[in-house]
């Protein structure tokens, strides 16, 4: 079985599209797809030799050969011209820049990215394109993860609650989307406190310094 996080990115999957999995580790989520009937046939991109060669076996043990496709491709570089759909997911936010400014994003019906740091600045990323977004999802699997699809459409740039926030995660107000903005709060008002005591306890420093301990240069150094 696959974890919560990439099913959740399979059930974003239209049926019967042709899928090219970037980052694709052991190809989990491309024999998902077509085990489970959601594709025909999906592509399973790597660009280091371990993984790609843990997805070779993978395949093989699953008896999907020529249902799932191994590539050996940065990004999407090496992507044949069928794909529909994209997936680019745990990575960072530089990775996920970086292959989508090394391929014609038009070229695809849209995109699934998760990334695993800096959601924001995807967004903002997104949305200074002009781009679509048509769903978000925020899954918990350990950690709350963000998933976003996007399309090439043309849009109106995203405000800035909008690009912090997620524009549909806000109409939305899913659980798990309220759930992991008070789990932020709730971490926030810890480190805000700690913070607000650390400056107590060099003020009191100082005063009890300036009062007991000598001259008041020593206290400014
Ligand atoms: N996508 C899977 C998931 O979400 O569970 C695997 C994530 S794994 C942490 C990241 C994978 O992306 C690694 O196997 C790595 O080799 C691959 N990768 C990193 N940069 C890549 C690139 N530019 N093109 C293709 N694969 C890349």
């Amino acid at each position: 079985m696959i974890s919560s996080r990439l099913l959740q990115i399979a059930m974003l999957i239209e049926k019967n599209k042709v899928v090219f999995d970037v980052g694709s580790d052991h190809a989990l989520l491309p024999c998902f797809l077509v085990e489970n009937g959601i594709c025909e046939k999906v592509y399973a991109g790597e660009i280091a030799e371990g993984p790609l060669e843990a997805g070779k076996q993978n395949i093989i043990k699953h008896g999907l050969e020529g249902k799932v496709i191994p590539v050996f491709s940065d990004g999407l570089t090496k992507a044949a011209d069928d794909v529909d759909i994209v997936v680019i997911a745990g990575m960072g936010y530089h990775t996920i820049r970086h292959i989508m400014e090394s391929c014609e994003v038009e070229r695809y019906q849209y995109f699934l990215v998760q990334p695993n740091t800096d959601v924001e600045k995807l967004r903002e990323y997104i949305s200074s394109h002009g781009y679509t977004i048509e769903d978000e999802r925020v899954v918990y699997d350990g950690f709350y993860y963000t998933i976003i699809r996007f399309s090439a459409d043309l849009h109106e740039p995203y405000s800035d609650m909008e690009i912090r926030y997620g524009p549909i995660l806000l109409k939305r107000r899913d659980e798990v989307f309220i759930a992991s903005l008070e789990e932020r709060l709730r971490y926030l008002k810890e480190i805000n406190q700690k913070a607000k005591k650390e400056e107590f306890d060099r003020t009191i420093g100082e005063i009890e310094q300036i009062l007991y301990n000598g001259t008041t240069e020593d206290a400014y150094e």
